[in-house]
């Protein structure tokens, strides 16, 4: 496609990404823009980032940019770092030869461990994931190059992989969830052949590095389509790899607390999210996991005798440290959402000054936003706990004090409904303590 026939203009592309390719082109390499920077131009979206890919070796580039730095063990690559902007830069990738191991390798699954052989354009775009992520912006002469029908793909909305679907999947399984969330973040289908073979694959998920797992979860849940996301994922087999712990409650109970928490959990996030609110993993995992902590602190309550305090705190590392074999929750996020935890069972017992002493809790603000959604999930003495801290949460100095002094155990208070009716309302105290970390 020539410049005249699409509507790429180099002022969508950004300037640091302009100076990447311009600088490697004068240089005498091949320079494009790829992949989500120029699908989401192309459909009128904001790119999130820009990639450029060329024929100079990672070496080659490091020589031509200072602020260069080379990263990646899977694929090497280079960044070239502009403050806070970052272009990645990669070499064209090549075919796996069979000499060629240690450069390329793979596993008994077939997934590629290395992947570090050098080609040329049409090599690199056989090795994509996904057809309308094969497009490339050539700046020699702002043409655009598509590979096995991407503009097709990109104008009738088709996710397609590009090749055999379950050679793709075996080699780097991941790609099952990027299928998901192109579809959802591009409002696209998943194209027959190409979903046939995910709801079989969907266990090699598991045996991904937890590191990854993290960066990706991320992507899925806090980018504005949770809901949608959760919902494939679970229609295609792919949460509980993911979420082993979750999925064995929500199984057990497909109506119950749990099913209902990660459908509250999903919404809320989207809602934030849509309105520039800050979202942290920390209340993300709290949240989720709630459920599965429940059943692990009762079964060793019940085993040992422990009372339910000191099982859930036994409970709570185990629980957390079971997730992290499959994500690595890092632990300025886990240690915050264990905070959250205990706080649910402060809040049972918090009649008089305790109350006034949980609000200077920094968690209070996402321990209440759980309890909120726990009471919304399970109805009953939670749901009526809950609006004892939403009157105490809300009301002023004077109604505080009031609330404080009757009993928040359910069914135990005749005054709170007085209370609550006399009630102002007030915008929420505080600011949120929700904020990324
Ligand atoms: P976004 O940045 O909006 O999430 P993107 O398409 O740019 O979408 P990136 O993860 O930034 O996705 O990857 C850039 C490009 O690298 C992709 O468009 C795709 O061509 C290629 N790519 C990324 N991950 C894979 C993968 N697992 N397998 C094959 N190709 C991939
Ligand atoms: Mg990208």
């Amino acid at each position: 496609m020539n410049r005249d026939s699409h509507d790429i203009s180099r002022r969508q592309i950004s300037e640091n990404a302009l100076k990447v390719l311009y600088r490697l082109h004068k240089s005498g390499f091949k320079a494009y823009l790829v992949g989500g920077g120029v699908r989401d131009i192309l459909l009128g979206l904001e790119p999130k980032d820009f990639d450029v890919v060329t024929n100079a070796t990672p070496d080659e580039i490091k020589k031509l940019f200072r602020n260069c730095r080379l990263v990646g063990r899977r694929f090497r690559l280079a960044h070239i770092v502009f403050g806070r902007d970052v272009i990645e830069v990669a070499t064209f990738r090549g075919h796996h030869g069979e000499n060629s191991d240690n450069i390329s390798k793979s596993n008994a699954e077939g997934r590629l461990l290395r992947d570090n052989v050098y080609g040329e354009i049409d090599e690199d775009a056989e090795r994509r994931d996904f057809t309308v992520n094969a497009l490339y912006y050539d700046i020699s002469d702002f043409s655009i190059r598509s590979y096995g029908g991407g503009i097709d793909d990109l104008h009738a909305r088709k996710i397609k992989l590009i090749g055999d679907p379950e050679t793709r999947y075996r080699e780097d399984p991941v790609r099952m969830l990027r299928a998901v969330r192109f579809a959802t973040k591009l409002d696209m289908q998943i194209e027959a052949i190409t979903a046939a073979p995910i709801k079989s694959l969907a266990p090699l998920l598991a045996d991904i590095p937890a590191a990854r797992m993290y960066e990706e979860v991320l992507k899925l849940f806090f980018a504005g389509k949770a809901q949608a996301n959760y919902q494939m994922m679970q229609d295609f087999g792919l949460f509980a790899p993911l979420f082993p712990q979750i999925q064995g409650v929500i199984s057990e109970f497909p109506k119950g607390h749990a099913a209902k928490m990660l459908n509250l959990v999903m919404r809320s996030t989207d809602e934030r999210v849509n309105q520039d609110k800050p979202v942290t993993p920390a209340f993300f995992y709290a949240a989720i996991l709630w459920y599965p902590l429940k059943q692990r602190a009762d079964d060793i309550a019940l085993e040992s005798g422990l009372p339910l305090y000191d099982a859930q705190v036994a409970a709570m590392g185990d629980v957390m440290e079971e997730q992290c074999r499959t994500i690595s929750i890092p632990r300025r996020f886990s240690t915050p959402a264990k905070d959250i935890w205990l706080l649910q069972i402060r809040f049972e017992r918090s009649q008089g000054t305790r109350a006034f002493k949980l609000l200077e809790h920094p968690k209070f603000r996402a321990a209440y936003d759980l309890l909120l959604l726990r009471g919304e999930a399970e109805g009953g003495h939670t749901a009526k706990q809950a609006s004892w801290w939403q009157a105490f949460v809300e009301g002023d100095e004077a109604q505080r004090n009031v609330i404080a002094k009757s009993s928040n155990k359910a069914g135990g208070n005749r005054n709170r409904s007085a209370t609550q009716r006399k009630r102002k309302r007030k915008p929420a105290a505080k600011s949120p303590d929700t904020s990324a970390e």
